[in-house]
């Protein structure tokens, strides 16, 4: 039997906890996930498939499930890793971009030298709800000049419809709901 990890394992191991952080909302809980060696090893292969060393300057992830996935996936393409962050958190110069998300409204800041322009990025987080993070992170990412080569994501919620927000950049979602 293939040892290698499928989204459908993955899917199995996302718990889903109703009404948190308040009513009406599903949260998705990755916690499964990273806590079964395999299952984590497994999540940065399909994550960066398609890719290998030096077809990508850096992984951006988004504050903070974004981090996890995106820290391993430089790892792995031997990139560099770079934050964004919610406001308040960079200590440098940041642009910030503020948005709406499932609950509530946040605001996110990447430093302004953040990456090169023309530097080639891949953009992760852990989840595409309605897509406000992701679009307000690709704003911040064109704005200093990156190239966005693919946007990744452990989940996406189809029927929130996060992708079109995400203008013309390809999206890799592992797991659907
Ligand atoms: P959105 O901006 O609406 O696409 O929301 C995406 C961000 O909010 C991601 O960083 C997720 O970690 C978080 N998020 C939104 N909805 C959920 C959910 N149902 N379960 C877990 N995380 C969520």
């Amino acid at each position: 039997m293939s040892n290698k990890v499928t989204p459908a394992d993955l899917a199995a191991a996302i718990r889903n906890v109703p009404d948190f952080p308040k009513p009406g909302i599903q949260f998705k809980d990755i916690t499964p996930v990273l806590a079964d060696g395999r299952l984590f090893a497994g999540t940065i292969e399909l994550l960066c498939a398609g890719y290998k060393p030096g077809d990508v300057d850096a992984v951006v992830g988004i504050d903070a499930r974004g981090f996890i996935f995106a820290a391993a996936a430089a790892l792995r393409l031997g990139a560099g890793f770079v934050p964004v962050r919610k406001k308040g958190k960079l200590p440098y110069d940041t642009h910030e971009q503020s948005y709406d998300l499932e609950y509530g409204s946040n605001t996110v800041a990447i430093h302004v030298d953040a990456v090169k322009p023309g530097e080639r990025v891949l953009l992760v987080d852990d989840l595409l709800a309605t897509g406000g993070t992701a679009s307000a992170a690709i704003h911040l990412l064109e704005k200093i000049g990156a190239k966005i080569l693919e946007v990744h994501f452990l989940i996406e919620l189809q029927f929130l419809d996060g992708r079109s927000k995400l203008k013309s950049y390809p999206v890799k979602s592992l797991v659907t709901y």
